[in-house]
């Protein structure tokens, strides 16, 4: 209990000490698109935030609905972190638009775009509404940079930078806070390249284009997709053209994000004797992925045990 010395106690001085321990506890709300920026937020604000991410885990970040309970959450947030390059497009202006959140639109202190300063893949030449009238939901390069750790750090990086514009008072937390993040990812990308060596240059099939970010960092050949194009459903046809291609040259692992129907991949699998492995996109991707590193342990470990078991069946799939 405060003890205040009785010539102190004015109901004034009181009021005062009350109020400037709130300020000094008030934690900052951070709301996020995504789950992974949500856990990374958690890391560097430690004790100093609140967050929490409007999309689940096991959903398709490109399609999310924008219930009203989001933008209540907006309306309160201090941070809003999303990852930029239309990945959020067709959810995000609506849900900003409903909170009037003058803090953390576009240009304000409370605005992160996660993407800025990460080095991009896939980044086409052509134009991008021509590109999205086709369909097509990758239109500025590909959106799915989270899914390699290292430009993980860049995040975080991000996420630090605008933690300590809103509080100055704590910025050498927030900074202490990246290091230890950025020691232990260049700790466990060592160790699970170091996993993945032997599989290097495996080919591989994947369902949407979620992965050329996570392929890079780890060594393996994604050679074909499920989907024809990001965000077009595949046709009896472009899935036959799979099949021979993974026939040909002996792809023996398909790769499916949480959230896509299973039917296709199964399909491919029965023709070419291909494994599905279903891995997580995000923090909550699966029951076991609890933090941003999990899913990069959770992914490589389902990874190397169908290597291993293809391996051993004397068909290593190269
Ligand atoms: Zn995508």
């Amino acid at each position: 209990m405060l003890k205040i010395p009785n010539k102190f106690a004015s109901p004034l001085i009181i009021l005062l000490l009350i109020s400037v321990s709130a300020v000094a506890g008030e934690k900052l709300n951070v709301v996020t698109t995504l789950t992974d920026f949500a856990d990374i937020a958690k890391q560097i604000g430690g004790d100093k935030v609140e967050a929490f991410a409007i999309a689940k885990g096991y959903q398709d970040p490109h399609f999310v609905d924008p219930k009203p309970s989001y933008i209540i959450k907006l309306q309160k947030a201090d941070l809003f972190v999303h990852g930029g390059m239309d990945l959020e497009s067709g959810w995000v202006p609506p849900l900003l638009e409903g909170a009037r959140n003058a803090n953390i639109l576009p240009g304000a202190k409370g605005h992160v775009d996660a993407s800025k300063g990460v080095h991009l893949l896939e980044v086409p030449s052509g134009d991008p509404a021509q590109l999205r009238a086709q369909g097509d939901i990758h239109i500025y390069g590909n959106p799915h940079y989270w899914l390699d750790p290292v430009r993980g750090k860049q995040i975080a990086e991000n996420i630090c930078a605008a933690l300590s514009r809103l509080q100055p008072q704590n910025e050498a937390y927030f900074k202490s806070n990246l290091e230890a993040f950025t020691k232990k990812i260049d700790a466990k990308v060592a160790e699970w390249q170091a996993l993945m060596q032997p599989y290097n240059g495996v080919k591989i099939v994947a369902f949407h284009n979620s992965w050329p970010y996570f392929d890079e960092r780890f060594g393996f050949d994604i050679v074909a997709f499920i989907e024809p194009k990001p965000g077009i459903p595949p046709t009896p046809k472009h899935l036959a053209a799979v099949i021979d291609q993974m026939n040909q040259i002996g792809v023996k692992v398909i790769i499916v994000e949480p959230y896509y129907s299973k039917d296709p991949c199964n399909l491919v699998a029965s023709k070419t004797g291909a494994k599905v492995l279903e891995l997580a996109t995000a923090v909550d991707g699966a029951p076991e992925v609890k933090s941003y590193l999990d899913v990069f342990d959770y992914n490589l470990k389902k990874l190397i045990a169908a290597f291993q078991q293809i391996a051993e069946a004397g068909n290593n799939g190269k």
